[in-house]
């Protein structure tokens, strides 16, 4: 959002420890971010992937393991030569991350440990989308998992469907918020985030984008929203408002949008435009409509399928555009983005590939459905909690709790 006054603080650079402590510090931090990316899963691959000698990686892990981050067990013998090595695993009284997904007719609250296993989750259905009736329902089920989990859990990471500037929602149009202050759900640090670019980031840490190193995601759910990740990182722009590819002007100049412009590529893409399209319905409930449209489409109404194909390639010319402007090695979609691929594969990828230049043709970046669906935006939120636990900080702060 321009003009809401929005800044990250500047990063703190006092105190910062000697030389030879943060060449420690950042070996560890490697080994655990390596860990927790499933990278690396035994003593034995640490020292060859991270080139460490044995007596590094013993001494790496020792520390690991008294600072209740790491915990060793001998690895079941595999059958080939060499020497026996020991299971890295989270450590059972390890640091965790409480994940929170606002959708927008569901909550769910995840409590997630280093390697991004999943200890206890809650879910509720939201029944009346006032701010205030969410957050309380949230912050009750944050608070029971604090109860339990105690000062484990480091952070709180929300992901919520609007856009985020620090832990304020300044937009979330489909829940009618505005500048909406998550810092309220927990005594906690809390971060928050868009719900797409949270999927596009957990496609790329742990998705079908893991192996590429620069992905567009795209997610459509009520309007389009997404996310350009490169190696592992959310291009989130100065403000955290990056990723609002719903609102480029791809579509009718005449068309106004929620977000108050002109000509939005989110008229033409969700399930406001199939409903518009197939049965001249203006819908207040995209998600709904855009269900209904594909159901029908697949059972044969002509008008429905005639929608469908029209949808798809507004958003395949859309794609073809993105590709031009970010050139990313592949897309990935969910939500209605991967039905409209799935009913109308012909007229999305014509679209697309029309909408190339010529370079780009020659060898086109492939276009995926999503390996984790509905749950990309609470991993994601995961994630960015455990970007937030591994580093000096807060190491330190675990070590010192
Ligand atoms: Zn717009």
């Amino acid at each position: 959002m321009v003009g809401m006054g929005c800044h990250n603080p500047p990063v703190d650079t006092s105190a910062r420890p000697g030389r030879a402590t943060a060449l420690r510090m950042e070996g560890r931090l490697h080994v655990l971010r390596e860990l927790h990316a499933g990278r690396i899963a035994t003593r034995a691959e640490l020292t060859t992937r991270l080139g460490l000698s044995r007596a590094s990686a013993l001494e790496i892990t020792a520390r690991l393991r008294e600072a209740a981050l790491v915990h060793e067990e001998a690895a079941p013998p595999d059958g080939r030569r060499g020497r026996p090595t020991t299971l890295l695993l989270p450590h059972p009284e390890g640091p965790l991350v409480c994940a929170v997904d606002i959708a927008h007719e569901t909550w769910a609250v995840a409590v997630v440990e280093l390697g991004g296993a999943v200890l206890a989750r809650t879910t509720g259905h939201i029944s009346s989308r006032e701010a205030d009736s969410v957050l309380n329902a949230v912050r009750h089920a944050v608070s029971g998992q604090l109860d339990e989990w105690g000062q484990r859990v480091r952070v709180l990471s929300v992901s919520v469907p609007g856009t985020v500037c620090g832990t304020r929602v300044v937009q979330a149009s489909n829940l009618r918020w505005r500048d909406v202050d998550l810092s309220v759900l927990a005594d906690l640090p809390v971060l928050a985030g868009n719900d797409a670019t949270l999927s596009g980031l957990a496609e790329s840490r742990r998705g079908a984008a893991v192996d590429a190193d620069v992905a567009l995601h795209l997610k459509i759910d009520v309007g389009l929203g997404g996310i350009l990740v490169v190696n592992g990182a959310p291009m989130t722009g100065a403000t955290g408002g990056g990723g609002e590819f719903g609102h480029l002007p791809f579509g009718d100049p005449r068309r106004r949008c929620l977000c108050g412009a002109h000509g939005c590529w989110d008229t033409e893409v969700d399930g406001r435009a199939l409903a518009r399209l197939a049965w001249q319905e203006d819908s207040a409930e995209p998600r709904a409509a855009a269900q209904r449209v594909l159901a029908a489409a697949r059972s044969g109404d002509p008008a429905a399928a005639r929608a469908v194909d029209s949808v798809a390639r507004a958003f395949g010319r859309g794609v073809g555009g993105l590709v031009n402007a970010l050139d990313p090695r592949l897309i990935t979609v969910s939500g209605v983005a991967t039905d409209l691929l799935a009913a109308a594969p012909e007229s999305f990828d014509t679209a697309y590939r029309a909408g190339l230049i010529a370079f780009q043709r020659t060898s086109v970046p492939p276009v995926r459905a999503s390996a984790l669906g509905e749950d990309g935006s609470i991993i994601g939120a995961a994630e960015t909690g455990f970007d937030h636990v591994l580093t000096e900080s807060g190491i330190t702060a675990w070590r010192a709790r």
